[in-house]
């Protein structure tokens, strides 16, 4: 079982660095890895799981965060209590955006980032991705909303970036009229 100090605090080097395109098939080790991530990120929604087994609630987690440099990434999304979907995208790509940005009012967390941080990150409100899953077939998802954000914001992970970086040093409210906050 993935435990959370098993994932990368930002300060570790290997979240700045740009992952490498998975060749399939997936390797045995990614095969666990990515049940292991699905386990934890449901797990850590659940209330009575999360405090038994000590875990950070968070619905994204991509494989840097666990120091494997690969492009892939898991999404477990609660639609209704205690229901998830569960997205595990391989060499995604975001293939169509809308124009209109949303933020997390409360701002956006991470499970690499183990401090209070405020300001706004613009997410696009609905994408589109084109990926792979786990055998190889390729696959199209839609998101919107906290979705969309969570899409982005592990996608930005398989490049080095965090949500951190988003946010403007000077001024963290900076353009909180031009997006709408979710
Ligand atoms: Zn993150």
């Amino acid at each position: 079982m993935l435990k959370t100090k098993e994932i990368l605090d930002e300060k570790d080097k290997r979240l700045r660095e740009v992952s490498k395109e998975v060749v399939f098939p997936l390797t045995k080790e990614d095969k666990e890895l990515i049940e292991k991530m699905i386990t934890y990120l449901t797990d850590s929604q659940i209330e009575e799981r999360a405090e038994k087994y000590d875990l950070r609630p968070g619905m994204g987690l991509a494989a840097v965060q666990l120091g494997v440099l690969k492009r892939y990434f898991v999404v477990v999304h609660e639609v209704e209590e205690g229901v998830f979907d569960t997205y595990t995208l391989i060499n995604p790509k975001i293939i169509s955006n809308s124009e209109e940005k949303i933020y997390v009012e409360l701002g956006e967390g991470c499970l690499s980032v183990n401090r209070e941080t405020e300001g706004i990150v613009p997410r696009y409100a609905r994408v589109t991705l084109e990926a792979y899953d786990e055998n190889g077939n390729k696959i199209r998802v839609r998101g919107r909303e906290e979705l969309a954000i969570a899409f982005q914001h592990e996608l930005d992970h398989l490049n080095g970036i965090l949500f951190t970086d988003h946010i403007d040093k000077d001024n963290p409210f900076a353009g909180e009229g031009l997006y709408r906050a979710i």
